[in-house]
C-alpha cells in the first residue's frame, strides 16, 4: 500500500504517518510546512518506506498512491486566520486537487473535516444530521465555511465520480506536537502552567469543550479507512466534555504549578458547548476512545517538559 498524506508534518499527520508505517505502508507527506515541522518527521526520515514532498495542496499534484488522507489546512484559530483567504484556497482548491488525484489513480481518500461544520450548535451532542450554525461572513468562516464547501465536493466526487471517500468530522483533538503557540486551549494552558503565568480564559471558562487524544483519534482514522459500510461524514472525538475552567484546574493540578487563572474577553463566534454524538463511531468502527483526559494531559506535559529541556520552547523557572 502506498499512501499519501497531505499535512503530514503537522500535529495529527505526524502520528498518521507513523502509524501508517508501522502497519507497513509506504508513506508519502505532502507538507507545505505552513504549521507543521521538519522536526515532526525528522525521526521518520530513516525509514526507507517514509519520504517528505515539500508542496502546497493549491497547487496540482501527481503521485501513484492507493490511499490519501487530506489532512493539510491550519487548525487553529490563529493560523487559520492570519491569512483567512488562503485557508479557503486550502480547503477548497486543495480538496479538488486531491479528489482530482483519487479520480484518476482510484485511490481511497480520506478528508479530515472538523466539528466547527456545527458552529456554534443549537443540538447537543452534535449528530451528523445536524446541519450547523455557522455564521458565514464571521472571523471563523474561512475555516468553517471551507471545511462546509470541501465536504460538498468530497460528496459530490463521490455521486458524479463514484471516488472512495470517507469523510471524519474531528471534534477537539490533543496530544504531544501540537506548536507550543498556535492558540490552541491545551496547548496554550499547559505553557503557560510550565511558565507560571496566568492561565488565559476567554470568557468566564463556562464554555465546554470534548477533548480527545491523538493516539485514539488516529485509531478511528484507520478504522474509517478500512471499513466498507460508510462514507460518513462520523464523528470522531470524545465525548467527556469539560468546561474551560475546569480545564485550566486540571493542568494546574498536573503540572504542579503555581499559575493563577486570568480572564480574557471571548473572541467572536466562540462556540459555547460541543459534544460529538458517536453512535456511527460506534455503530461502523466499532470504536470509542478510551484515553482519558488526564492521561492524555501527563502525556502531552511531558511533551512539552522535553521540549523545555531541549530549549526549543522557554518555560521559565517554574519548569522542573
Ligand atoms: P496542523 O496545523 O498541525 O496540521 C496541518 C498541516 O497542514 C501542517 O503541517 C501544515 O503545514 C499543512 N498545510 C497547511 N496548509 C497547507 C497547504 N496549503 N499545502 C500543504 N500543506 C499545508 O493541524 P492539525 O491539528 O494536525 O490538523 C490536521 C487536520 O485535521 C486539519 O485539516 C484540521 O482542520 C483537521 N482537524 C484538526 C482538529 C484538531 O483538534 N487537531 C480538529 C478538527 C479538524
Ligand atoms: N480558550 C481559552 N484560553 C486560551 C485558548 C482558548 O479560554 O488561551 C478557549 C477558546 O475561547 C475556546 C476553547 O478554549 O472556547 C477552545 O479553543 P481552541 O482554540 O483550542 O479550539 P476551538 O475553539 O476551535 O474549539
Amino acid at each position: 500500500m502506498r499512501t499519501l498524506v497531505t499535512g503530514g508534518a503537522g500535529f495529527l499527520g505526524s502520528h498518521l504517518c507513523e502509524r501508517l508505517l508501522s502497519e507497513g505502508h509506504e508513506v508519502i507527506c505532502l507538507d507545505n510546512f505552513f504549521t507543521g515541522r521538519k522536526a515532526n518527521v525528522l525521526h521518520l526520515e530513516k525509514n526507507p518506506r517514509f519520504e517528505i514532498m515539500r508542496h502546497d495542496v493549491t497547487d496540482p499534484f501527481k503521485v501513484e498512491v492507493d490511499w490519501i488522507f487530506n489532512l493539510a489546512c491550519p487548525a487553529s484559530p490563529i493560523h487559520y486566520q492570519y491569512n483567512p483567504i488562503k485557508t479557503v484556497k486550502t480547503s477548497v482548491v486543495g480538496a479538488i486537487n486531491c479528489l482530482g488525484l483519487a479520480k484518476r489513480v482510484k485511490a481511497r481518500i480520506f478528508q479530515a473535516s472538523t466539528s466547527e461544520v456545527y458552529g456554534d450548535p443549537t443540538e447537543h451532542p452534535q449528530r451528523e444530521t445536524y446541519r450547523g450554525n455557522v455564521n458565514p461572513i464571521g472571523p471563523r468562516a474561512c475555516y468553517d465555511e471551507g471545511k462546509r464547501c470541501a465536504e460538498t465536493l468530497f460528496f459530490d466526487y463521490h455521486r458524479e465520480n463514484g471516488v472512495d471517500v470517507r469523510v471524519a468530522r474531528i471534534f477537539n483533538t490533543y496530544g504531544p506536537r501540537m506548536l507550543e503557540d498556535d492558540g490552541r486551549v491545551v496547548s496554550n494552558f499547559i505553557i503557560q502552567a510550565l511558565r507560571g503565568e496566568a492561565i488565559t480564559i476567554y470568557g468566564k471558562g463556562e464554555q465546554t469543550r470534548s477533548f480527545c487524544y491523538v493516539d485514539d483519534l488516529i485509531e478511528a482514522f484507520m478504522r474509517l479507512m478500512k471499513q466498507e459500510e460508510t462514507v460518513g461524514p462520523v464523528n470522531l472525538g470524545n465525548p467527556s466534555e469539560f468546561t474551560i475552567l475546569e480545564l485550566a484546574e486540571k493542568v494546574i493540578e498536573l503540572t504542579g504549578s503555581g499559575s493563577k487563572i486570568a480572564f480574557r474577553p471571548l473572541p467572536a463566534d466562540d462556540p459555547l458547548q460541543r459534544q460529538p454524538d458517536l453512535a456511527l463511531a460506534k455503530k461502523y468502527l466499532g470504536w470509542v476512545p478510551v484515553i482519558p483526559l488526564d492521561e492524555g494531559l501527563r502525556q502531552t506535559i511531558a511533551f512539552f517538559r522535553e521540549l523545555a529541556k531541549a530549549g526549543r520552547v522557554q518555560t521559565g523557572a517554574s519548569d522542573s
